[in-house]
């Protein structure tokens, strides 16, 4: 093993410890392929799945398990009017499955996630009978202000370009704190529990995935 991976998985079984703490299952897998050997075991087929956007759910090979048509998928990429995707972002919440990932986890176990839409921190907070929450390794921050650093001037900036929004830290690399239209930033939600003791399931996998 890499010390890389030495690392991941020394930290990891910090983080799942916290995980179990605070009502929320946790599971580490080396790699990707082992991550969807789980999940082809754990979701039924013909459940009903939805997700919030996410790089990590595309690398990892989630995004083609999901659509492979074992699973009944509200897909939000089936919308062609704004009101359609609105009743897609209304439907997804009473999903048996939502996937999504989270935009930085802290070694205690905390889940920070910022929204533009506010969709995936919806779900994450209420709706879906469970929440898969896949995440690498990278996203692991020490402390609640090291995630927000890491979203705010790391990962927000990145998507910002990705998607060419144009916000100052489209520019600038940095958080300038914009209320712009294109802000990516409407919605910090910091989930520090599961009322409903193992809906939210955190699945971190040992590689640098999504930003
Ligand atoms: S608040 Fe605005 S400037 Fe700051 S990261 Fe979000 S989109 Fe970028």
């Amino acid at each position: 093993m890499d010390a890389k991976k030495m690392y991941y998985a020394a930290v990891s079984e910090k983080v799942l410890k916290h995980f179990e703490r605070r009502g929320i299952e946790g599971h580490y897998f080396d790699n990707s392929k082992l991550l969807l050997d789980f999940l082809k075991e754990l979701i039924p087929e013909n459940s009903v799945v939805s997700w919030g956007g996410s790089m990590t759910l595309k690398e990892t090979g989630t995004m083609d398990l999901l659509k492979s048509g074992k699973y009944k998928t509200i897909d939000r990429e089936t919308a062609d009017t704004p009101e359609k995707l609105n009743q897609i972002f209304r439907d997804a919440l009473s999903s048996d499955y939502y996937f999504m990932s989270s935009s930085a986890i802290t070694m205690d176990g905390k889940l920070l996630n910022i929204d533009g839409t506010g969709n995936r921190v919806a779900a994450i907070c209420c709706g879906p009978s469970y929440v898969i929450v896949v995440a690498g390794m990278n996203k692991i921050a020490t402390d609640e202000a090291a995630a927000m650093d890491r979203i705010k001037n790391y990962a927000a900036p990145i998507n910002v370009m990705r998607l060419s929004k144009n916000t100052p830290c489209a520019s600038t690399g940095r958080c300038e704190h914009c209320v712009s239209p294109g802000s990516i930033c409407s919605h910090t939600v910091i989930t520090r529990r599961s009322a409903v003791i193992g809906r939210i399931k955190v699945l971190l996998v040992g590689e640098d995935l999504g930003f």
